[in-house]
């Protein structure tokens, strides 16, 4: 299957899309985390994308269309994709891509303002194992370390409350005319992202019409 998420930043994206790949056993490409690594690699992609990403900004359609591609094609056949496309001409550019194939789904999530801006500024993140966590109510059983490898856990840069602002409106001019674009291509299937993650995973799980999870997940927000 090949299955896009997409939604406002702080819906849970990471999260689920994480959730999913490891459920359809198929590769997750999570393009915030491409980025977050090439910039700490200090790589060309890296200083190129450093500006945008600390500010809260899109990474130039160019930049991140190329970086895709490539992703896809190494990446065989099916995947669950997370962070892309964030503007119509990122999503024009990854159907010409996989052509007739296309892709299966996008599973827009969502969940009230307050809650995004509150999930946001509460997580905290393992930058080696990617695991995330909310500082109240799904904290790591040690405080700042990492549950799954020890590392010490940070917050996000553009988790700063200055930059969550400017991501959310960046969303709101950018990434939300997307929403018309995917319902009116018939793959859209929107799903509630409050309560706990295993909640949301359940609805995720019926979106794509694969088997409930039997077994709960870690608590969210
Ligand atoms: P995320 O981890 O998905 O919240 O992405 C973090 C940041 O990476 C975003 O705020 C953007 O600066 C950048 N980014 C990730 N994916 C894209 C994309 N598809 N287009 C442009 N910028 C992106």
């Amino acid at each position: 299957m090949r299955i896009v998420f997409f939604g406002p930043p702080g819906v849970g994206k990471g999260t689920q899309a994480h959730l999913l790949a490891q459920r359809l056993n198929v590769p997750l490409i999570a393009t915030g985390d491409v980025l977050r690594e090439a910039i700490a690699s200090g790589s060309t992609l890296g200083l190129k994308a450093a500006e945008y990403v600390s500010k809260g900004e899109l990474v130039p359609d160019d930049v991140m269309i190329a970086l895709v591609k490539d992703l896809i094609e190494r990446r065989a056949h099916d995947f669950v994709l997370d962070g892309f496309p964030r503007t119509v001409k990122q999503a024009e550019a990854l159907k010409r891509a996989l052509g007739e194939k296309g892709i299966d789904a996008v599973i827009g999530l969502c969940a009230p303002l307050d809650l995004l801006i509150e999930r946001l500024s509460q997580r905290r993140v393992c930058p080696r194992c990617k695991r995330n966590y909310h500082l109240t109510l799904n904290p790591p059983k040690r405080t700042g370390r990492c549950d799954s490898c020890g590392s010490p856990l940070v917050q996000r840069e553009d988790d700063r409350e200055s930059v969550i602002k400017r991501r959310i409106e960046v969303y709101t001019k950018e990434s939300q005319p997307l929403v018309e674009w995917y319902r009116g291509k018939g793959l859209l299937r929107e799903v509630d992202g409050t309560g706990a993650v295993s909640q949301v995973f359940a609805r995720v799980c019926g979106a794509v019409e694969i088997a409930q999870p039997r077994t709960p997940n870690r608590q969210s927000p």
